[in-house]
């Protein structure tokens, strides 16, 4: 292996740059990342949630898909239905192919994988890794907002009695992930930052009880997002960093589940276009 280089998963390689040639106000390097000639690509993906038309930021992430994977496959992030609009999808397919962001074959609905998400989310009952959570909204900020209350465990909150008045009137439960029992099964798991070249450990301090299914819609982003990666076969996910701290749960579902876990580029985020897009790093592959 070439010097600099950190070997990661799918043989491919990242070497950070120091370089200013690239754009004169650049304050940031840029981020080369070699993927090995005598492998194929990486698949990737671009996951829009069509709530809204295609923004510069989605345009980004796009097109940060298509330089490292050799196109991307277009997954529609769609499982809420009260905010996600067909009109949006179809606008946001007509946006991507104006910018000449051509996806690879027919795009994927996580609308129409309920069953699966529903599959995933009965293994992890079966293995009581996840619990029922009757917390109204409400009950639950006034948790979140006491300050010696970090996000922690749910299920007591409320009274045995109260839960079972719940789920006889027929409310719909959310279901939370038992964290410590799940780390306890899965330990010293870490993922590959082909942004940095690192090799991170996970860390769920900052999720407590994380919800893997909402009571809503029967699932989450976090459970759809690793089954859907599985089930497309993607071995890089590049997403903004606004994700990047999802992944550590996304790593701990993928190993309770028994799913391949990708290498992950976060990149950076479009925040104002007129300022500070020239910041952008944008990945180039060497
Ligand atoms: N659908 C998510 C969004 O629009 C992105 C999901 C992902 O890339 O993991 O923010």
């Amino acid at each position: 292996m070439a010097r600099g280089y950190t070997r990661a998963p799918h043989l491919v390689y990242i070497r950070r740059h120091r370089c200013r040639q690239w754009h004169p106000n650049s304050t940031v390097d840029p981020i080369i990342v070699t993927v090995s000639p005598a492998t194929p690509a990486p698949v990737t993906r671009f996951a829009p949630s069509p709530t809204g038309l295609l923004h510069l930021g989605h345009a980004y992430s796009a097109l940060v898909a298509s330089r490292l994977g050799d196109g991307y496959i277009l997954r529609i992030d769609d499982i809420d239905k009260t905010r996600c609009r067909p009109a949006f999808t179809e606008a946001i397919c007509r946006d991507l192919e104006f910018l000449n962001l051509p996806w690879r074959g027919d795009p994927v609905f996580q609308s129409h994988r309920m069953t699966v998400y529903e599959e995933a989310l009965a293994s992890l009952r079966a293995r009581d890794l996840v619990y029922p959570c009757y917390l109204t909204r409400a009950e639950l900020a006034n948790i979140l907002s006491a300050p010696q209350e970090a996000p922690v465990a749910t299920d007591a909150a409320i009274p045995a009695d109260e839960v079972a008045r719940r789920s006889e009137q027929g409310m719909s439960p959310a279901w939370r992930l038992r964290t410590a029992r799940a780390l306890d099964l899965a330990r010293h798991l870490s993922w590959d930052d082909l942004r940095t070249g690192q090799r991170r450990q996970l860390d769920m301090t900052a999720h407590g009880d994380v919800v893997v299914a909402r009571r809503d819609i029967g699932t989450s982003y976090h459970l759809s997002v690793v089954v859907d990666d599985s089930l497309d076969g993607v071995t890089l996910v590049t997403r903004g960093a606004d994700l990047e701290d999802s992944t550590h749960v996304h790593r701990l579902l993928q190993a309770l589940l028994d799913l391949p876990s990708p290498a992950y580029f976060h990149h950076d985020l479009v925040r104002d276009a007129a300022v500070s897009y020239t910041h952008l790093t944008l990945p180039t592959k060497a």
